[in-house]
C-alpha cells in the first residue's frame, strides 16, 4: 500500500487537507506515490511559518559563514544519497538513472557553489560623494516561491534553493505535480543538515495550488521554471501586487552548422543536442540550420549518429534516453510530429510511437528527425520538448540571421564553425541568453543562464543568481552628526 506523503510546513510533515493527487510512472504505467495537497488554511500555515522565521532572523541572523557551512552540509549529505536522489527523480519524469545520478552530483555541487559564494561574500563601503560615508547594504528578500517543472527537479530545484537560502531567504517550493517525490528529499536532506524549521517548506499541488501561493500577500518574491504559457500568467499576477519575479521559460533553440565545421563533430554535437534527455530539455537544441551547400553531407553524418541514440529502461547503463515524463505529454509530442508531416515534412527518422515489449507500455518515444518544414511550421516555431528536431538550410548570413532569430524564444543556440570571425560575428547577433561554439548543452553553476525575448525575465546561477534574491539598502552615516 503506498502511504501518502505529508506536505513540510514549519519543520513537519503534515496531513494536507486539500485532498491528493497520484503521478503516474511513465516506465511502468502505475502509480509512483499519493501526495497529499494543502487547504487554503495551510497554503497560508506555510507561508506564514516562512515569513516567521524571516521576521525572528532565525536564518537571516546567522552568520554568511555558518549559513555556508549549512549548505556545505546539505551537499555533502546529498553525495551520500545520489542513488536516493536518483531513483526520486527516475521514478517521476522516467529518465534515466545514469542521468539522474549525474544530475544529483550536480545539484549537490549547486549547494557547494552557493556555499562558497556566502562564504566570502563581500558587502561594500561606497566611494564617499557627501558628507556622510555611504553603505549599500543588501538584505533578504524575505520569503521566496519557488514553482518547478518536471523534467530536471534535482537541478532546476537546486538552482533555486541553495542561492536563495545562501542569501538568508526562506523558500516554499511548489514542485511539479509529475515529481513531486523529489522535493520530499530535499526536505529531509535540509532539516537534517541544520536549516531551521520554517525556513524551508514544501507544498504539494497542481496549477491551482501554484496560483493560489503567487497571489498570497505574505509572498515576498517569486521564481517560477516552466512553460511559457504559465510564465506569463504568473507574471501578470506578480505584477499586480507589484512582486518581483524571476522567468525561466521555453525555448526552440537554433544549433547551427557552417560549410567550414568539422561535420563529424558537428553532427555528434547536434545529435546530442536535441535526443539526451529525450529532448525535454529548455535548452534542447531542436532546430538544427545548416549551410545549403553542406546539407546533405551533414544530414547523411547526423542520421548515422542519431540512429545510435536509443531509448531504454531507467537501469539500462546503454540507453541513452528514458520515457518521456508523461502519457500525454508523449502524445502531444507525436501529434505535433504527425501534423509536421502533414505540413510536407518528411519524416527521416523516428516518428512513430513504439510497439514492442516493454517500450509499449511506458510513455516512450524515438529520436525523430524531420526535413522539408516551412520556417512558418509549427514544429519549427514551437516547443516539442521531445526527442524530436527538424532540419533547415540556409544560403547565406542574411538568411540564417532571419532563420535563427525567427522565433518568439531566445534561450540558446550553438555554433559550429572554424571560422572565429564568423563564431564571434554569429555568437554577438543571435538574441539568446546562452551560446556555445563548437560545442553544445555544457553548462556551469557560475555562468548566469536564462533566457531572452518569451524564454524569460533575469538570470539565475553565478553570484549575481544570489544577489537576485536580495534588496539593496543605501544607509548614509553622517558621522560629524553623530
Ligand atoms: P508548466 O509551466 O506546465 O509547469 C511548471 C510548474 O508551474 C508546475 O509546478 C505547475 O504546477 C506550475 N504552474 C503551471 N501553471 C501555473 C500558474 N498559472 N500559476 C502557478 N503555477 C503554475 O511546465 P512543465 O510542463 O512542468 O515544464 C516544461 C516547460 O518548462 C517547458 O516549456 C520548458 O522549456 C520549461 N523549462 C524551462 C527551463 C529554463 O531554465 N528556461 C528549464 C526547464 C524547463
Amino acid at each position: 500500500m503506498i502511504v501518502m506523503q505529508k506536505l513540510f510546513i514549519n519543520g513537519v510533515w503534515t496531513q494536507g487537507k486539500g485532498g491528493s493527487f497520484s503521478p503516474i510512472n511513465p516506465v511502468s504505467a502505475t502509480v509512483s506515490g499519493v501526495f497529499s495537497i494543502p487547504s487554503d488554511r495551510q497554503i497560508s500555515d506555510a507561508i506564514e511559518a516562512a515569513g516567521n522565521a524571516v521576521e525572528a532572523r532565525v536564518w537571516s541572523g546567522k552568520k554568511w559563514h555558518e549559513r555556508a557551512r549549512i549548505l556545505e552540509k546539505i551537499a555533502s549529505t546529498m553525495d551520500a544519497r545520489i542513488d536516493d536522489l536518483a531513483r526520486a527523480q527516475s521514478v517521476g519524469n522516467g529518465k534515466t538513472l545514469t542521468e539522474c545520478r549525474a544530475q544529483a552530483r550536480a545539484a549537490a555541487d549547486v549547494f557547494r557553489y552557493y556555499a562558497s559564494v556566502a562564504e566570502t561574500y563581500e558587502s561594500e563601503i561606497t566611494t564617499q560623494r557627501t558628507e556622510s560615508v555611504t553603505f549599500s547594504i543588501q538584505e533578504p528578500v524575505g520569503v521566496v516561491l519557488a514553482i518547478t517543472p518536471w523534467n530536471s527537479p534535482l537541478t532546476l530545484e537546486a538552482q533555486k534553493i541553495a542561492p536563495i537560502l545562501a542569501a538568508g531567504n526562506s523558500v516554499i517550493l511548489k514542485p511539479s505535480e509529475v515529481t513531486p517525490h523529489v522535493s520530499c528529499l530535499y526536505a529531509e536532506i535540509l532539516q537534517y543538515s541544520g536549516i531551521p524549521s520554517g525556513v524551508f517548506n514544501v507544498l504539494f499541488g497542481e496549477r491551482e495550488v501554484g496560483e493560489k501561493l503567487v497571489s498570497h500577500s505574505g509572498i515576498s518574491m517569486i521564481t517560477f521554471t516552466g512553460g511559457t504559457g504559465a510564465g506569463r500568467a504568473i507574471a501578470s499576477e506578480a505584477g499586480k501586487h507589484l512582486r518581483p519575479v524571476i522567468l525561466e521559460l521555453g525555448g526552440k533553440s537554433p544549433n547551427i552548422i557552417l560549410a567550414d565545421a568539422d561535420l563529424d563533430q558537428a553532427a555528434k554535437g547536434a545529435a546530442a543536442g536535441i535526443f539526451s534527455g529525450g529532448g525535454q530539455s529548455c535548452i534542447a537544441g531542436s532546430r538544427i540550420l545548416v549551410e545549403s551547400s553542406v546539407c546533405e553531407e551533414f544530414t547523411k553524418k547526423f542520421l548515422s549518429v542519431a540512429n545510435a541514440y536509443r531509448y531504454g529502461l531507467p537501469d539500462d547503463p546503454d540507453a541513452q534516453f528514458g520515457a518521456m515524463a508523461t502519457f500525454q505529454h508523449r502524445d502531444k509530442v507525436h501529434q505535433m510530429v504527425l501534423e509536421a508531416e502533414a505540413a510536407g515534412g518528411d519524416i527521416l527518422l523516428g516518428g512513430a510511437i513504439p510497439a514492442d515489449a516493454p517500450f509499449d507500455v511506458g510513455a516512450f518515444y524515438p529520436a525523430t528527425i524531420i526535413s522539408g518544414l516551412s520556417p512558418d511550421a509549427e514544429l519549427c516555431r514551437e516547443e516539442a520538448f521531445g526527442p524530436v528536431c527538424v532540419i533547415q538550410s540556409f544560403n547565406n548570413m542574411d538568411d540564417l540571421n532571419a532563420l535563427a532569430n525567427g522565433t518568439d524564444y531566445g534561450l540558446a543556440a550553438g555554433i559550429w564553425t572554424k571560422s572565429a570571425n564568423k563564431a564571434w560575428s554569429i555568437a554577438r547577433s543571435i538574441k539568446a541568453g546562452t551560446v556555445w561554439i563548437n560545442t553544445y548543452k555544457e553548462l556551469s553553476i557560475s555562468t548566469p543562464f536564462g533566457g531572452f525575448k518569451s524564454s524569460g525575465l533575469w538570470r539565475e546561477k553565478g553570484l549575481q543568481g544570489m544577489q537576485i534574491y536580495m534588496e539593496n539598502k543605501g544607509i548614509y552615516w553622517n558621522f560629524e552628526n553623530s
